[in-house]
């Protein structure tokens, strides 16, 4: 295959926080990692699914000719017109397919990734609401520890991080991001303001079979989806949203306009392609080649998430969330979750838990980012291989 067969080798030599000059892997190739390298499991770079993508073969080789897609316009008859008929096609056959969002009804906008989704939905919500001060933007802890720096970046006059939902008490309208499966702690959420004068938008980038259990077919108001978590196609920055009010979409779209005059056309084409394979293969589920996309790579993270659980209880110094069993409407079976990121618990008495990860080689994200405790880190579980047994030995060494 292609691209895959060309896998850039990134090793460079860098100081570590603490002052070591060691090897550190910044998200290269990690095959044949030296023993004593830097794991960096600190960003969820989901380079675990090149294994299935390399299964597929040219299925998925996508070729663009120097004459085609030049123009602004993908669609003039679409109120987003900057998005293809082709993706938005395979974005409803995939969520069909899988069970796990409504379509019918709702517009669909493209984004450089769900991130800059995030930002066209403020922009929406908040002059929607012609709200006199800054509406202000919260997500209970541990909440995703992007939302921060995301809603503050611009210093915008529309709307402000207030931090922790679970403490805000103010009488005055806010937006609850709804993160489910959750970033970091990979739990299924609901709101919990609940309270007039509230909108929420549903973060829905883990809501996959290969990471949760699919209970329902969703239908909030805003719900947001990306390719990065949902393919591994992260470099390829393609999210999409789901919205049930058009007068939202329309001013995202300005958004888009404005921000970026819309979304580059070639990753649109190349993660249509990858939708419409993964979608047609779903009707392969259960075939003994491990055709479904799904199926393989849940088996994948079930496999490092048993390892995971059987090394925390022999080394007895951390604990794991505990998911609940629930049957999954996708693939029919009683499951529990399997969460692209490990939300470790270090026992008593360690205050930093990041600190003591890093004195072992393994980059982790504390517990602060988040909102949360420093006693808790977050750990990719979506790396490649060699990494995964690397941070195991270690773990197992703690
Ligand atoms: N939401 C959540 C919860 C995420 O974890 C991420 C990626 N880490 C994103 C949104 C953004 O994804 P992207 O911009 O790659 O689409």
């Amino acid at each position: 295959m292609g691209g895959a067969d060309q896998v850039r080798i990134t090793r460079r030599s860098s100081m570590t926080a603490n002052g070591d000059n060691v090897k550190e892997n910044h998200g290269g190739d990690t095959r044949n990692l030296p023993v004593d390298a830097v794991i960096n499991l600190d960003h969820g770079d989901p380079t675990m699914f090149e294994s299935y993508w390399r299964k597929v073969g040219d299925e998925c080789t996508f070729v663009i000719k120097g004459f085609e897609s030049l123009s602004y316009f993908s669609n003039p008859n679409n109120p987003c017109w900057f998005l293809e008929p082709k993706l938005e096609e395979a974005i409803k056959n995939l969520h069909g397919a899988v069970g796990n969002a409504v379509t019918d009804g709702y517009s669909i906008v493209v984004g450089t990734g769900s991130s800059q989704l995030l930002q066209a939905v403020l922009f929406a919500v908040t002059t929607s609401l012609e709200h006199a001060s800054q509406i202000n933007v919260l997500s209970p802890a541990p909440y995703y520890s992007s939302y921060p720096e995301i809603v503050d970046l611009v210093k915008s006059g529309l709307y402000k991080w207030a931090g922790d939902a679970h403490e805000f008490d103010k009488d005055e309208p806010y937006i609850e991001l709804v993160t489910s499966p959750n970033n970091p702690s990979g739990v299924i959420r609901g709101s919990v303001v609940n309270r007039e004068g509230g909108v929420l938008v549903h973060d829905l980038a883990y809501y996959w079979p290969q990471y949760t259990p699919i209970t329902s077919s969703l239908d909030f108001d805003i719900m947001l989806f990306t390719a990065s978590k949902c393919t591994g196609h992260a470099g390829s920055r393609v999210g999409w949203a789901l919205v049930k009010d058009k007068e939202v979409a329309k001013k995202m779209i300005k958004f888009m306009e404005v921000n970026t005059i819309g979304v580059s056309k070639e990753p649109q084409l190349r993660v249509a392609k990858i939708l419409q394979v993964i979608a047609e293969r779903c009707k392969r589920f259960g075939s003994p080649e491990g055709d479904d996309f799904f199926e393989y790579n849940k088996s994948l993270l079930t496999e490092r998430w048993e390892i995971l659980r059987e090394t925390v209880k022999k080394t007895q110094m951390f604990t794991l969330p505990k998911y609940p069993l629930q049957h999954c409407n996708y693939t029919g079976d009683v499951t529990q979750a399997h969460p692209a990121f490990a939300w470790i618990k270090c026992k008593e008495g360690i205050e930093d838990c990041e600190k003591l990860f890093r004195d072992h080689k393994i980059l982790t994200r504390s517990g602060r980012r988040f909102g949360s405790d420093p006693g808790f880190v977050r750990v990719s579980m979506v790396g490649r291989d060699e990494e995964f047994k690397l941070f195991i030995d270690r773990l197992s060494m703690i």
